[in-house]
């Protein structure tokens, strides 16, 4: 399995630190609004990566933050006149109902910076007794000088970054040594949330959250450690320094970013109006297909968002449904049990699509070409079974695209939408509102089942259901 590797810049084949383990860490958003698709694109994208681990047989302890305390929290809470902890708690609870929607695993560990202080003012501690951080007015700086690998993820030239930075220097912080320095503690202002520390009640920068969540849930080196490409420099290179010098040792093996999304070829933001939520996309189309979207392209190529593109994913994603509800009709209604040699051979010949999918996968995750081999199983499951073919057969093909399409977290097995309790509690409810005389009620009830692929027989016996 080969992986770019933003460190050496090359593809480099993928070697685990323990076997069939995978330690990864995914940069998570800092929760004071509805995640925009923007965000989206990393979870899914790595989401995929950590799926396709999994299809794979490794373990993998996957730990993704949220980042809940900020100035942009902050900042929302004293617009609302209520506390930071009330914000980031509602769009934590709403950053999970989208991940749901676009069928995104919860991580191993969802970590909080809030609760993660005392680790943070351990390691900040440890870095000043190094001698790679210092205390100025109570706030604490990085000494970026000290740590000579500073700039080997993002390849920058330094020197001139530096005397870029002189003249952009913060209000405030031109007590630093070097205008690379970054802030690990900060003294508190008037009215934001802090905590005690040895040199100022305050609150940690945002890059330490990272060196020591991630520290805390996979240990010291790590595998993997993934985020957009705007996290390379500074977030991650700072992340770099600070863990390599508590820690002493290389902090991650393989970094991964995921290039940009743009929306109608412009780059998103807020001052050109085209700013969208995964919120805002799900009222208009099923959340599964921002995912088809998200990796119909690879994932280190912008993507351009598009009402076309929204709309040839949908349909893609249909034909991919379509073929695994055909496969079931059928199945449902086969004649014969078991394959037979014919099919055994056209079976077969079904492994091609799966090597063209791991192939895709092996190469730096090519989600784009992995689609590409569903569809030519989709097509061949089309065109290759009918009212004769067994149910043997049509099981082993319809278990076959469930597994691939799981890798990319597309959920095409609709059937188990509803389980048979919730189709129970209903035909009760229908009964009841029968029996009360609201037809309206109980049609729209039958309807719903009918969407559900419910058919209901109204018999002497009482009502009986069955699977369209
Ligand atoms: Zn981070």
């Amino acid at each position: 399995m080969k992986i770019f590797n933003t460190l050496s810049r090359t593809k480099q084949e993928f070697i685990p630190l323990e076997e069939n383990k995978v330690r990864m860490y995914v940069c998570g958003p800092t929760v004071y609004n509805f995640i925009h698709i923007g965000n989206a694109r990393p979870m899914i994208v790595f989401d995929t990566v950590r799926r396709y681990f999994e299809y794979k047989g490794y373990d993998v302890n996957f730990v993704s933050n949220f980042t809940d305390v900020d100035d942009k929290i902050i900042k929302k809470a004293l617009e609302e006149g209520v506390s930071s902890d009330e914000i980031s708690k509602r769009y934590i609870a709403e950053c999970k109902k989208d991940m749901e929607g676009m069928n995104i695993k919860p991580a191993t560990k969802h970590p909080l910076a809030t609760e993660e202080i005392g680790g943070m003012v351990e390691m900040i501690q440890k870095l000043i007794d190094k001698g790679f951080a210092y205390e100025k007015n109570g706030t604490v700086y990085y000494r970026t000088r000290k740590f000579e690998e500073y700039g080997k993820l993002s390849h920058k030239n330094l020197d001139d970054l530096r005397s870029g930075e002189r003249s952009l220097l913060v209000t405030g912080e031109d007590e630093k040594e070097d205008a690379l320095d970054f802030v690990l503690w900060k003294p508190k202002k008037e009215g934001e949330p802090y905590w005690e520390s040895p040199w100022s009640d305050g609150r940690p920068g945002w890059h330490i959250e990272c060196s020591v969540m991630s520290k805390k849930y996979l240990g010291e080196q790590i595998d993997i450690h993934a985020g957009g490409e705007d996290l390379v420099f500074p977030h991650h290179e700072n992340e770099i320094a600070q863990s390599e010098a508590a820690n002493g040792k290389e902090f991650s093996k393989y970094w991964m970013h995921n290039a940009f999304l743009n929306i109608d070829n412009r780059k998103m933001s807020k001052s050109l109006g085209n700013f969208r939520t995964v919120r805002e996309i799900s009222e208009q189309y099923d959340l599964q297909v921002l995912r088809f979207f998200m990796l119909s392209a690879h994932y280190r190529s912008p993507l351009n968002f598009s009402a076309d593109l929204m709309e040839a994913s949908k349909s893609g994603l249909e034909r991919i449904v379509n073929a695994a509800d055909h496969l079931k009709f059928l199945m449902g209604n086969a004649k014969n049990e078991t394959m037979t040699e014919t099919e055994k051979d056209s079976f077969a010949k079904t492994d091609a699509f799966v090597h063209g999918f791991e192939h895709a996968m092996e190469d730096d995750f090519n989600t784009a070409d992995a689609a590409a081999a569903v569809f030519d199983l989709v097509k061949y499951a089309n065109t290759n079974t009918d009212e004769e073919s067994s149910e043997e057969y049509l099981k082993a093909l319809f278990d076959r695209l469930v597994k691939l399409t799981d890798v990319l977290g597309l959920i095409v097995d609709k059937e188990e939408d509803i389980l048979e309790e919730e189709i129970e509690k209903l035909i009760k409810e229908r009964q009841a509102a029968r029996k009360a005389k609201d037809f309206a009620r109980a049609d729209a009830i039958r309807d719903e089942l009918l969407e559900k692929g419910i058919i209901l027989k109204d018999t002497r016996e009482g009502v009986q259901w069955k699977r369209a």
